[in-house]
């Protein structure tokens, strides 16, 4: 079954116990300001959730477009070393604004996987928040799955809460066990963060308030938030063990491959870029730019993660922006945005590209030769260098210390982005009255022609 098939088989069985489909809203969240990129299904209905917003419907469902690649959720660093984990993916979703709760929630849940999509109940594995027997009691005594293959987890990943206060409550998620080939350990178990027992479908029973003082008050009508992930969901029904061999990853690998001359299609920098064309193009499409800070800076840091990977593939050329068109082409009747942005985001994408690729094979050189020394941690001096001078985000610099077994002397680099800032100010002393410009706005003058402080470009500008 087609990942496209998947995504509409979801929504039509939803439909058709009375939730209304409600489209994926924007990667940048409209109603709160606080939050990075939409990350779940559940943002665009907080409001629904908290009271504030009457809506039409007391029952939804949705196809989710997430981007988890900085704040709470961040996913950046398992891309490449996961089989799971994407910075962009979509999550499938079904909703009660204090309609049904915890039975229904988990009837749907198990009729679609082991019904609709006819997966062996056996290969399924529960988790409930451990003092949640409610939920335990629907699982073993009403769906009927054996003892043997439900855990009850204390920690935070089986409670969820929208902040210190507000909706809160217990979580059951259900796993996929794909099997002996694969490591990893059964959930609740001492080495369950491998790849073996997967979480599919976590489903978040909101059921308290908890108020200034720490006090959990049962919500007179408690609601459900469900999410799963249509990439984690295609593998298993596709019958493979990572997301990154289902149909819609394959088209973006080949993709990828045709375009920086890789040969061998399991190449982990092709999976890489593949991820990350799905969220820059998703992002741009939704109005994000690359810049040197808060939501630009994510976008800009993941582009020259991608342009560095086809760099590691050989391709010194400006190829990023070629995927688009395959992307359009797998992704475009699920999100006519994306085809109608299409040429937009081809030419951001070229543009960033151009630019990192004045200073890429420079810093390379300088990042080689750092690496050459029998150091296992890269001097914060040197990093701050290519920070500064060559435009490589720390993120990366550190992801590519890390491919060779090197951590990163943070505390250092800070230190030398402290002394950088320290020399600016002492030279603004000695320079002519003017400013500088950030972002279109008048600051202090530090005196520099251009200036970096926390990513930021400054430039100068003369009074009068
Ligand atoms: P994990 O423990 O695997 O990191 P999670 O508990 O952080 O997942 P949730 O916040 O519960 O994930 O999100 C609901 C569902 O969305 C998950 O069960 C999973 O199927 C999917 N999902 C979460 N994060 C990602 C990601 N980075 N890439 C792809 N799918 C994801
Ligand atoms: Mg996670
Ligand atoms: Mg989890
Ligand atoms: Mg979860």
């Amino acid at each position: 079954m087609k990942s496209s098939e998947i995504r509409q088989k979801f929504l039509d069985y939803f439909a058709s116990h009375g939730h209304t489909i409600v489209p994926s809203s924007p990667l940048v969240p409209g109603n709160d300001p606080t939050l990075l990129f939409t990350n779940a299904g559940m943002v665009q209905f907080k409001d629904a959730f908290l009271g504030r917003d009457n809506r039409a419907y007391v029952r939804a469902t949705s196809s989710q477009r997430c981007v988890r690649a900085g704040g709470k959720h961040n996913d950046l660093e398992n891309v490449g070393y996961t089989a799971r984990h994407h910075t962009f993916f979509e999550m499938l979703g079904n909703f009660s604004f204090g309609d049904y709760f915890k039975r229904n929630a988990i009837q749907y849940a198990w009729e679609f996987l082991t019904k609709e999509l006819n997966i062996p109940a056996e290969k399924l594995w529960v988790t409930v928040y451990v003092e949640d027997d409610e939920a335990a009691d629907i699982w073993l005594n009403e769906i009927g799955v054996p003892a043997d293959r439900l855990a009850r987890i204390a920690g935070s990943d089986n409670f969820w809460q929208m902040g210190d206060t507000g909706p809160c409550g217990p979580c059951t998620e259900i796993f996929y066990d794909h099997g002996p080939d694969v490591a990893g350990g059964p959930p609740g178990t001492a080495d369950a963060d491998g790849d073996r027992y997967i979480e599919i479908w976590n489903l978040v029973f909101m059921q308290y308030n908890r108020d200034e003082s720490g006090t959990l008050n049962p919500l007179p009508k408690p609601s459900v938030d469900t999410g799963m992930g249509l990439e984690r969901i295609s593998a298993v029904m596709q019958h493979v063990h990572s997301n990154y061999d289902i149909d819609l990853f394959q088209d973006l690998i080949k993709a990828a491959a045709r375009e920086t001359g890789a040969k061998d299609l399991a190449n982990n920098s092709l999976k890489v870029i593949a991820d990350h064309i799905r969220a820059c193009s998703f992002l741009i499409t939704d109005g994000v730019i690359p810049g040197n800070e808060g939501r630009g800076y994510v976008l800009r840091r993941i582009i020259r993660r991608a342009i560095r990977h086809g760099y590691k593939l050989g391709q010194k050329q400006p190829f990023f922006h070629l995927l688009v068109e395959d992307l359009a082409k797998a992704m475009g009747v699920a999100y006519p945005e994306l085809v109608e942005a299409k040429e937009r985001v081809i030419s951001v994408l070229k543009q960033e590209e151009e630019r990192f690729a004045e200073t890429l094979e420079h810093g390379m050189g300088v990042l080689e030769t750092a690496m050459k020394s029998e150091d296992k941690m890269l001097d914060g001096e040197t990093v701050f260098k290519l920070y500064d001078t060559f435009g490589f985000p720390l993120d990366l610099t550190a992801d590519v210390a890390r491919e060779r077994g090197i951590t990163v002397d943070f505390a250092g680099f800070q230190n030398a982005m402290q002394m950088q800032r320290e020399r600016a100010r002492a030279a603004s002393k000695f320079t002519m009255k003017g400013g500088v410009e950030f972002d279109g706005q008048a600051t202090e003058f530090f005196g520099y022609d251009t200036l970096h402080v926390d990513g930021h470009i400054l430039a100068i500008y003369k009074e009068g």
